[in-house]
């Protein structure tokens, strides 16, 4: 496996499948890495960057968990042959307010990610956009864990026309704990009895029934959020494509929630299927 900094070395493995990381690699970065490597259409790359631009100036950006030794031995199993570890100034030789893309609109509907991390989503457009200029892949692969960042990105892509050739978006599927906690780095933050308190994530995706009304549904999702503890900053069931507002479940929607426990950040979703009758 060859790692390295310089983006001249990235004539090795244009074209590839890539997988675009912040490091602290768990189970979840590992099953896309997997994913990408049985694809055997081409080089792995992965890149490891810990992006200043989406992080708000109050939020984790410097106490995020960096382990390069360890996400480097992670890596060589899952299957990669090429980590990228870029310094910031390879990615935003302009400085932090390099250009980027346009916002789909996909990102700036209300009450959800840009309501509450405000130039959140615009920090990842214009770090992916700067990596997709850089690696040139073929495809590129997503967890569905961040479903708005992967609608976005999907858009972005469309919006760019033919900036990155063919370039296709995969999402994969969400990898999770035993007990369903999706896993993110920032579990690594939860107390014993948070991490316990977290289970309230799957109790709310449980309550969900098509039976019931979408606003019932929301308030179901918020009680049993406020029952564990958490501070709700959405429980919202949208548009599975669009991430629009709806007040059936005539078509396929997805529930999305946010929530804090204490200073940790925790998101998730669910998808569910259009009701039948
Ligand atoms: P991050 O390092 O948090 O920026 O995540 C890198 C990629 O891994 C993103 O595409 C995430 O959506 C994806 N990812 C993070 N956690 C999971 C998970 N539990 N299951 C599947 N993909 C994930």
């Amino acid at each position: 496996m060859h790692v390295f900094s310089d983006p001249k070395e990235l004539t090795d493995c244009q074209g590839g499948v890539f997988v675009p990381t912040m490091g602290a690699l768990h189970d979840g970065h590992l099953a896309l890495i997997r994913h990408a490597a049985n694809l055997n259409q081409g080089p792995v790359i992965v890149s490891i960057f810990v992006n200043p631009t989406q992080f708000a100036p109050d939020e984790d950006f410097a106490q995020y968990p960096r382990d390069l030794d360890s996400d480097l031995e992670k890596v060589k199993h899952a299957g990669s042959q090429f980590v990228f570890t870029p310094s910031v100034e390879t990615i935003y030789p302009l400085g932090e307010q390099s250009p980027a893309p346009p916002l789909p609109g996909v990102a700036t509907n209300p009450g959800l990610e840009d309501a509450y991390r405000p130039g959140h989503l615009q920090g990842v457009c214009q770090v992916v956009a700067r990596f997709f200029d850089l690696v040139n892949p073929a495809k590129a692969i997503f967890g569905e864990k961040d479903y708005q960042q992967l609608l976005v990105i999907k858009a972005m892509v469309k919006q760019e026309g033919d900036r990155w050739g063919d370039l296709e978006i995969i999402g994969h599927e969400t990898i999770r704990e035993s007990d369903s906690l999706a896993l993110s780095s920032r579990n690594a933050y939860l107390s014993d009895e948070d991490r316990n308190r977290a289970l309230g994530i799957s109790k709310a995706f449980h309550g969900i029934s098509t039976q019931l009304s979408v606003d019932e549904c929301e308030q179901s999702m918020r009680r049993i959020l406020e029952d564990h503890h958490f501070e709700t900053e959405y429980a919202v069931v949208r548009d599975a494509q669009t991430l629009n507002i709806v007040t059936t479940f005539d078509k396929p929607t997805r529930a999305l929630i946010a929530a804090r426990l204490g200073s940790t950040r925790l998101i998730d979703n669910l998808a569910i299927p259009a009701r039948l009758t």
